[in-house]
This record gives structure tokens, C-alpha cells and sequence, in this order.
């Protein structure tokens, strides 16, 4: 029987996850570097280790029924010993390997026989200048491993500017993608439990600002035979990596043309949504997977749902126009619990339930535009000269 789950990784999507499982008779354990982390706040217990100290990794495992994470960013090592250990891991380290480097991930999608953008390995200035010819520009050049939101990726229009952000990788492995000229980028969220019931939920569509997710419209407006498409990938997909648990995949629709751009093998930035919006949230899927519990299909308990991301301004901690956008009856707001927005960090988010989606994309303007940053060491510093 599972009663404790452990988590490796401490950041908002660990947060939610607790605050699902909890609410679900769980108990939780985080494994995070950092201190008073998202989830550490909400666990029953943190473990302070890096992600790669395997002796705290082993201690875990010991403290718990089975582990799982919330970044793909873990050594893989940790995961292979907490399974040489013969701790239950979920999902494995046979799907972390492919989907945390994005040449695996990319060969793997095509295996399926699902589309990806053509993209080529660069490993040094000829291999660059290969792909540029076959590819052709504009590109964008990645590292294989470790970017997440726009990090260690270069957008490029010129072979100059490629071999610039060649020489900026300082011989990290990369990747050079074709730049995929999209109408729309599209994601779902599915889960699978180890008996392969799988689930998927409304497909999402997207809006990025540079590089970092910012919107998010649920359903997309696109037509039905294109979500379907978007779900069937996904089950082949869930099936292809024998997944146990809840993840996402993220597309670029061009015209008629539906590329996979990667596979998050976790719960995910664009499926935030559902916990406000859909009969069980992808958290709750997630749960219910590793946990060897029932997977029900989500149904949407509105007719459209929009999600902003609330970014850190870099300009002051504290986020004023709370109360302005807590007036809408139909907006949901979630803080993580995180002491310092710096500059485009993510410090929470708000659903906004609607009629149909230019009603919801309306009150999210609103919205967005309410909030702001306070700088409120000023004021503190201000006060205490008062004083
Ligand atoms: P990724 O980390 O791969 O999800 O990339 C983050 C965002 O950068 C994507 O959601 C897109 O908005 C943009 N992007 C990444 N790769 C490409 C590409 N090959 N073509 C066009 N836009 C891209």
C-alpha cells in the first residue's frame, strides 16, 4: 500500500502536487537543495540534499512508498539507484533518459511515427555549419539538456549569429532545430497508471513570451480533428514510453502540419488550468497514476478557461492589485510561496472561467494588467526610518 510519496524537486508543480495529495490522505516527502521551497512549505517533511547526493536520494527512498518527481532536470543517477535500490520510482528511468535529453526525445517522437521539427545534432563549427545547409535558417540552437523556460536556447537568423550561440554553449551538447513558423503551440496533458488505463485531458493552447509560457486557453481554438490528432499522439506517446504517471506534450501547428516540439514527463506549467477547471486536475491524475488508483476522464466544468502566468518584474516582491482582480468571481489565484520575484521568475498564476474564450481572454487582460510589483523594501527601509 502507498501512504508516503516522495518527491524530488521543490518548485510550484511539487507544491500543487502536495496539495493535491494531501488533500487526498497522503503523506509527502520533498527532496529540494533550496531551503523554505514551494513544496517544502506544504510537505510533511523536506529533505535539504542536492539532487545528485545519493545518499540523501537513498534516504528518500527509504522514507517513502515510492518516489516521483516534478522537473525532468534530476540526474538520472538518482533515479537508477533509488531503482537499484528496489524503490518504486514513477515515472521510470527508462522514460526520464529519453525525454530529459531532447536528441533521444526527438529520435524516440519519431519512432512513434509523430512528426518533430527536423532538427540535427551540433557537437562542433562543421557539424553547425552541416545543419545550417540542410536545415536552413532561421533556427533555433538548444542544449540537448537542462534548458527549461527559454534557458539555454538561442533563436538565430543568420549562420553568424548561429556560430556566435555556438561558441555562448561553451561546449555544452546541442541541438539545431528548424524554426518551426507556427500559427498556434499546442499542449495536452495525459496520464497513464501501470495497468496502461490512459487519460487525456482538454487540449491547451499557448502563448509564449520569450521563451517563457504566458497564456494558456483551454480548449484551443482549433478544429476537432486536429485535437484528436493531438490526443491520439498522446496515447501513443504514453504508450511508446510505458509511462506510469501524468506528463504533457507540447506541439506547433502550422496549417494543416502538427509537429511535436517535447514531452514533459510531469505535470506541467500548461496544465495548471485543470485545477480550477476540469473534474479532477492533472495533480490529481498524476496522483491516482503512481498510486495504482482509477484513471476517470477529466470533463471541463466551464466552457473556457484561461491561465496567466504571474512573473516576477525584478522591480520589488510584493504584488499589488490583488484585491482589483480577486472581484471577478470567476478568478482563481495561486501564489507559491516564493520570497523574491526576480526578473521572470514564476511566482504564481490565475485561472479565469468563462463563457468561451474571448470572454476569459477579456476578464485575463484585465487581469494581467491589475497586477503589479511593489517595491516594498522602500518602504520598509522607509519605515524603519520613521521609527
Ligand atoms: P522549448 O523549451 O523547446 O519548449 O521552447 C520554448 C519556446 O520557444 C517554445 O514554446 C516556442 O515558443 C519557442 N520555440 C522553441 N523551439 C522552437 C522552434 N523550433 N520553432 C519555433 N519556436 C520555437
Amino acid at each position: 500500500m502507498i501512504a508516503t510519496i516522495g518527491i524530488l524537486g521543490g518548485g510550484q508543480l511539487g507544491r500543487m502536487l502536495t496539495l493535491e495529495a494531501k488533500r487526498m490522505g497522503y503523506r509527502v516527502v520533498v527532496l529540494e537543495p533550496s531551503t523554505n521551497s514551494p513544496t517544502g512549505q506544504i510537505a510533511d517533511e523536506q529533505i535539504v540534499a542536492a539532487y545528485d547526493d545519493l545518499r540523501f536520494i537513498g534516504e528518500l527512498g527509504a522514507r517513502t512508498d515510492l518516489v516521483t518527481f516534478e522537473f525532468e532536470n534530476i540526474p538520472l543517477v538518482a533515479i537508477e539507484a533509488l531503482e537499484a535500490d528496489r524503490r518504486l520510482v514513477r515515472p521510470s528511468s527508462g522514460v526520464l533518459r529519453i525525454t530529459q535529453e531532447r536528441l533521444l526525445e526527438k529520435t524516440f517522437v519519431r519512432e512513434c511515427g509523430i512528426e518533430t521539427v527536423d532538427f540535427a545534432t551540433v557537437r562542433d563549427a562543421a557539424e553547425l555549419t552541416a545543419a545550417i545547409a540542410r536545415i536552413g535558417l532561421p533556427g533555433v540552437i538548444k542544449t540537448t539538456m537542462g534548458g527549461y523556460d527559454g534557458k539555454g536556447q538561442w533563436p538565430v537568423h543568420t549562420a553568424a549569429q548561429a556560430h556566435d550561440a555556438l561558441a555562448a554553449a561553451n561546449g555544452r551538447a546541442l541541438i539545431y532545430e528548424q524554426f518551426a513558423p507556427f500559427d498556434k503551440e499546442l499542449s495536452i496533458i495525459c496520464a497513464r497508471n501501470a495497468i496502461g488505463e490512459v487519460i487525456t485531458f482538454p487540449v491547451a493552447e499557448n502563448q509564449h513570451d520569450r521563451g517563457v509560457l504566458a497564456t494558456t486557453i483551454v480548449p484551443a481554438r482549433i478544429c476537432a480533428e486536429v485535437a484528436e490528432r493531438v490526443r491520439e499522439s498522446a496515447r501513443t506517446i504514453a504508450a511508446g514510453l510505458d509511462i506510469v504517471g501524468a506528463f504533457a506534450i507540447e506541439f506547433f501547428l502550422t496549417g494543416e502540419r502538427l509537429v511535436v516540439n517535447e514531452i514533459a514527463p510531469r505535470v506541467h506549467n500548461t496544465g495548471h488550468y485543470s485545477i480550477d477547471a476540469t473534474t479532477i486536475s492533472q495533480y490529481e491524475a498524476h496522483v491516482r497514476a503512481i498510486c495504482d488508483l482509477p484513471l476517470v476522464a477529466p470533463r471541463m466544468l466551464v466552457p473556457a478557461v484561461v491561465m496567466v502566468n504571474i512573473l516576477g518584474g525584478g522591480n520589488g516582491d510584493e504584488l499589488g492589485g490583488v484585491d482589483d482582480l480577486l472581484r471577478d468571481p470567476d478568478v482563481a489565484l495561486h501564489l507559491y510561496g516564493k520570497a523574491h520575484a526576480a526578473l521572470r521568475r514564476k511566482m504564481g498564476h490565475f485561472t479565469v472561467l468563462g463563457a468561451d474564450a474571448d470572454d476569459a481572454l477579456r476578464r485575463a487582460e484585465r487581469g494581467r494588467t491589475q497586477l503589479h510589483w511593489i517595491d516594498n523594501r522602500a518602504r520598509s527601509r522607509a519605515a524603519g526610518l520613521r521609527s
